[in-house]
């Protein structure tokens, strides 16, 4: 008997945060998606390691909503941890499973899909999202760092192991089994070289983490970090990094070689202000790096790829999206990021999917009846009303300019070289034109009260606004005021780029200086921008 494939609404591949986060969203919305990984578990790679950055403790309860939190791992509750693989009952997750061939139609796609008990089955799906993530970087390229060939120089997923709260303790040298009483790590080994031209984003950050268990395992073991820059992204890593690397020897090099000394310690050569130095330790931890992997996945899906194998987008106005327009991407799968910003895509890549699935013939009836109150009409503000007002909540956008778009007006060229205004014309219109979309500008929220499903919003102008089921707060961050700038011999980085939109050329030679107004004591994180902008 021939029986019908099995038809999801979206199908998920990969189960790491940002797969888990867009499976969770779509199916909270009231539509099935079906998540599949090739590991028999969920979690992708976070499951190699013990504790995230920044939490220092497990943190995939933070996939989940915070009215699903705490989780028990008990048969009877209808969310397991997902470290054990396990998401909601009621979501299809096939873990050992991977598409083998796609046919696709104007409707969507048929799949054939192996599983790993030898079974192949055939499931018809109206989109796909792809978060199958990135693979370790090889490092057989570093053989200068003996990488490969000697048991004491590892990488940090291979050191997460024995840093981990199940392996025994003091930390010991692979090769003899001696403590471990020095220790180097490596930054960018694996990325931000001619093989691996990118960031990997998490390295720095998964590097503080490990540096800062060590000291926690044994205070005496030396530590030396060596750095090309310090990226640690994210609002509270900035203090985590100063705090998780106290103690640190931090030389701002990459190192040219690695070898064996006769008494057998390696020996870490780097330039350094000093010249060329050498640094005797017991182990070396390269950070790794990470790199395409899912080539032939973009291909059976028609997606075109770079000359790396990242995704092409295929839209300025929705980045996730790719040359297939019912294939979305998130996550490091897209372009290398940290957890957070997994998550995050994740959920961005499920409202873009749902918003395809709506807009086609049969499932108006599955749009959401609610009202939204989005704060701030810049850039992330409008992606967000432009996405809840697709699912079918009637939206109002809050802004206390007089016209919306926010600071991204002031920049000229995005780091794709993508024109700004062009780009806010095309959303700002596109939101505009909508019937459940409607725009205050001018006025400023100066109280909120109530809770979810009844918010009242009092303006400075004394008109309420009321019977919001919620708020999203995208009011971005004023510019820093450094009273150094004086418009004419010294700018900031609007003022400059104004310059350049005029097409005025600058009479003398330009300076550039960098995380001024970040990445201080009163400032204590990344702002992400500034360096792109001063590139572009
Ligand atoms: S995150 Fe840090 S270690 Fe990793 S590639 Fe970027 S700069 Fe290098
Ligand atoms: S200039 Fe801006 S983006 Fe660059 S490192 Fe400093 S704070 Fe971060």
């Amino acid at each position: 008997m021939i029986t019908e494939p099995q038809y999801f609404h979206t199908i998920i591949i990969g189960a790491g945060p940002a797969g888990l986060r867009a499976t969770f969203d779509i199916a909270d919305m009231g539509f099935l998606p079906l998540l599949i990984d090739r590991e028999e578990k969920s979690g992708g790679k976070l499951k190699e390691i013990d504790k995230w950055f920044s939490l220092d403790s497990c943190g995939f309860c933070r996939l989940l909503d915070a009215e699903t939190r705490p989780i028990l791992l008990s048969e009877e509750n209808e969310i397991l941890c997902l470290r054990h693989g396990i998401a909601k009952r009621n979501i299809p997750f096939w873990s050992s499973s991977a598409p083998v061939s796609v046919k696709s139609d104007e409707n969507g796609f048929e799949i054939e899909i192996a599983r790993g008990c030898g079974e192949k089955r055939i499931v018809k799906c109206s989109a796909v999202i792809i978060t199958t993530g990135l693979e370790d970087s090889h490092l057989s390229c570093y053989s200068n760092f003996l990488a490969g060939r000697d048991p004491d120089v590892i990488s940090a997923i291979q050191f997460e192991k024995l840093i981990s709260y199940a392996s025994p303790k003091p930390i010991t040298r692979p090769s003899d089994s001696s403590p471990v009483k020095s220790i180097a790590f490596i930054a960018c080994a694996g990325s931000r070289d001619n093989e691996h031209p990118w960031c990997s984003a998490s390295c720095c950050s998964y590097l503080a983490r490990e540096i800062g268990e060590v000291k926690k395992i044994d205070p005496s073991i030396q530590t030396i970090l060596f750095y090309m820059d310090l990226r640690l992204y994210g609002k509270g890593m900035f203090l985590y990094g100063k705090n998780h690397l106290e103690g640190t020897r931090l030389i701002n090099s990459k190192p040219a070689q690695i070898s064996r000394s006769n008494q057998g310690s390696l020996i870490v050569t780097a330039g350094t202000e000093s010249g060329i130095e050498k640094f005797y330790v017991d182990m070396v931890v390269l950070s790794g790096g990470n790199s395409p992997q899912n080539q032939n996945l973009f291909k059976m899906f028609d997606v075109e790829t770079d000359r790396f194998g990242f995704p092409v987008c295929g839209s300025a106005i929705n980045p996730l999206s790719t040359t297939n327009p019912r294939v979305f991407v998130a996550g490091s799968a897209r372009n290398p990021c940290d957890i957070a910003t997994s998550v995050m895509e994740g959920r961005a890549a499920a409202s873009s999917a749902l918003k395809l699935l709506l807009d086609s013939k049969g499932e108006k009836q599955k749009q959401k009846n609610g009202k939204i109150l989005v704060i701030g009409g810049g850039i992330s503000g409008l992606y967000a009303a432009d996405s809840a007002s697709s699912l079918g909540y009637d939206v109002a956008i809050l802004e206390k300019e007089k016209e919306i778009s926010g600071i991204a007006r002031n920049i000229l060229l995005d780091p794709h070289e993508r024109n700004v205004n062009k780009i806010l014309n095309e959303i700002s219109s596109q939101i505009l034109s909508k019937e459940n979309v409607r725009v205050i500008t001018g006025e400023e929220a100066v109280k909120i009260e109530g809770r979810p499903s009844n918010f009242r919003v009092k303006l400075r102008s004394g008109k309420i606004l009321s019977n919001y089921d919620s708020i999203i707060i995208a009011t971005g961050a004023p510019l820093f005021q450094d009273s150094r700038v004086d418009g004419k011999r010294i700018l900031n980085l609007h003022q400059a780029e104004k310059i350049v939109q005029s097409k005025k050329t600058f009479e003398k030679d330009v300076v550039f200086i960098q995380c001024t107004g970040s990445r201080d004591d009163f400032h204590p994180y990344c702002n992400r921008i500034c360096c792109p902008k001063a590139v572009t």
